[in-house]
């Protein structure tokens, strides 16, 4: 599951009808921050919100819909840097977004 900041707001006014979106964004920023929620960048969509966060896992995005799924990529994932490459950061994580076009897209295209 993967929300925008939108869906989430949608999805708390159900329950709390007078929250605003600005207090969805800091409770999105907050949960953030702390490492409890991930932020996925979509592919030049809005940004989603994954509470997956304490599962390692990879995505895969549809570029036409922006569809986006968990993927868990086999094989070498751990990519690393040479100490030259890596400009004296210490890398923390490492994201890989898989692009293409989902089967409902592709359906559409071809029909
Ligand atoms: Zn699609
Ligand atoms: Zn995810």
């Amino acid at each position: 599951m993967h929300l925008t900041a939108e869906a989430v707001h949608g999805r708390a006014q159900e329950r709390l009808p007078e929250i605003s979106l600005a207090t969805v964004y800091n409770t999105l920023n907050e949960l953030v921050a702390m490492g409890e929620v991930l932020e996925v960048p979509a592919g030049g969509g809005a940004k989603r919100y994954d509470p997956n966060a304490h599962l390692a896992h990879q995505h895969l995005v549809c570029t036409r819909c922006g569809e986006l799924r968990d993927v868990f990529p086999a094989g070498e994932t751990a990519l690393s840097l040479d100490a030259d490459d890596r400009h004296g950061y210490e890398v923390t994580a490492v994201r890989i977004v898989f692009e293409g076009v989902c089967p409902s897209c592709r359906e559409a295209g071809a029909a």
